[in-house]
């Protein structure tokens, strides 16, 4: 299997070396020249989500150095439980916040360090990655790359804008992971990423990579859940379901009209969208444009200007894609209430990403059979959640074990060299 650039300006390359580069080299992204169909799936003999995982995945590397390791890269990293939960009137909960910082991030970030680590190994190469994080990304990269010998990762965040939960996940690793408090934005955090990849001397002594959600080791192997929760709720129900996505980048809904267009059993996809409207604004009029983002209670959804619209836009000519495309806004008010109603008539809990989900399922897709992704487990954001729900929301044992450990960082001025003392 070959993988083009989004902007067809650059020769195509094979698995590793597009999960190396990221981006590529003409600044498009990668996407995969074909798609497998997963027919020949032996769904009876596959006994666990890491099986499936790597039976899907496989035709993706065909042909790469890492073929050969890639069901050992899929038990290592898909180690946790991924259920589907029953919800109300054939609806269920894909739960995606089993692993270790409770959000569907770990999902491609493990699958990442593993990849890596392995083809580092292979080329006797060693790389430091840099992230600049404005709270959940970091977390997961970090809690995936810790402890891999070959990587080490730099973590930047802005000092007092993260939650006290997220700057435990980011500081409490130690060994491979450095983690800096910068006294600066979010944004002098992005730029002090950027100086540092372009002072070349420096990106070339250190081997400087990134690991941000556009890299196809992230999104290849978010497609595989989708595989499995529509073939499991055709197996209980007799029927395709409707997938709701709460979408920020759409990397995740992206990994789903993979599955799709490979034939999974679904019968469509619906994105939920927080406040920031610009993929239903273009449905509406036809113009794509992005913007500025605003914020929002689902805040890891704050995005303005999804980057891998650029993948939706490569697999759908432009008429078919409003066309397939469905999406709703999901005001702040709204969210807050939905985690309210849920709660009330079931007992279950709803993080506020989940809630825009459930919200476009009850407005719009209610009666019908439908699966909503929840992409964060509630207790990461209890801020918001509990005062809805007025109960405390209990914190899953593998956020806990995080929550108890040593925290580590070292506070620095906004100046990239400082990375490097
Ligand atoms: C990143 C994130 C999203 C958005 O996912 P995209 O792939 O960027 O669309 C939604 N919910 C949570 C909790 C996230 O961390």
């Amino acid at each position: 299997m070959q993988y083009r650039s989004t902007r067809n300006n650059t020769e195509p390359v094979g698995a590793s070396d597009a999960i190396m580069q990221g981006l590529a080299p003409d600044g498009g992204l990668y996407i995969p020249e074909s798609f497998p169909s997963l027919i020949h799936l032996p769904y009876g003999e596959i006994s666990s989500y890491a099986e499936l995982a790597y039976e899907v995945l496989a035709p993706f590397f065909e042909g790469d150095e890492l073929l050969a390791d890639l069901a050992e890269i899929c038990v290592e990293a898909f180690d946790f439980p991924v259920p589907l939960h029953p919800l109300s009137d054939e609806a269920m909960v894909l739960e995606l916040f089993w692993g270790p910082t409770a959000a569907f991030k770990d999902f491609g970030a493990r699958f990442l360090a593993s990849s890596m680590e392995r083809i580092l190994a292979k080329r006797g190469e060693q790389l430091t990655i840099l992230v600049a994080t404005s709270g959940d990304t970091g977390g997961a990269v970090a809690a995936a790359f810790a402890g891999k010998q070959r990587i080490k990762v730099k973590v930047l965040y802005p000092k007092g804008r993260v939650s006290a939960r997220q700057q435990q996940q980011l500081t409490c690793w130690g060994g491979n992971i450095e983690a800096y408090e910068v006294d600066g934005s979010f944004d002098d955090c992005q730029r002090m990423v950027k100086e540092a990849f372009m002072d070349t001397g420096l990106s070339m002594a250190h081997n400087l990579s990134s690991a941000n959600s556009i890299n196809l080791g992230r999104l290849l192997p978010q497609s595989v859940y989708y595989v499995y929760a529509s073939q499991l709720y055709n197996g209980a129900y007799g029927k395709r379901p409707t997938i709701i996505i709460p979408s920020g980048n759409v990397g995740n809904a992206t990994a789903a009209y993979w599955a799709l267009t490979m034939g999974a059993p679904i019968k469509e996809i619906a994105l939920a969208v927080n406040e920031n409207r610009t993929i239903v604004d273009y449905l509406e009029s036809g113009t794509y444009a992005g913007r500025a983002s605003v914020q929002t209670l689902a805040n890891a959804m704050d995005v303005g200007a999804p980057s891998n619209m650029e993948r939706l836009f490569a697999l759908y000519p432009t008429d078919e894609m409003r066309a397939s495309l469905k999406a709703w806004s999901v005001s702040d008010e709204a969210i807050r209430e939905t985690i309210g109603e849920v709660y009330r008539e079931s007992g279950y809990i709803l993080c506020p990403h989940t809630a825009t989900a459930e919200r476009v399922r009850r407005d719009h897709f209610a009666g019908e059979g439908a699966i909503i992704v929840s992409t964060a487990h509630p207790a990461k954001f209890e801020e918001t959640v509990e005062p809805l729900i007025g109960a405390t929301v209990e914190v899953p044992p593998q956020l806990a074990a995080l929550l108890d450990k040593r925290s580590e960082y070292q506070s620095i001025e906004a100046d990239y060299h400082l990375l490097f003392g």
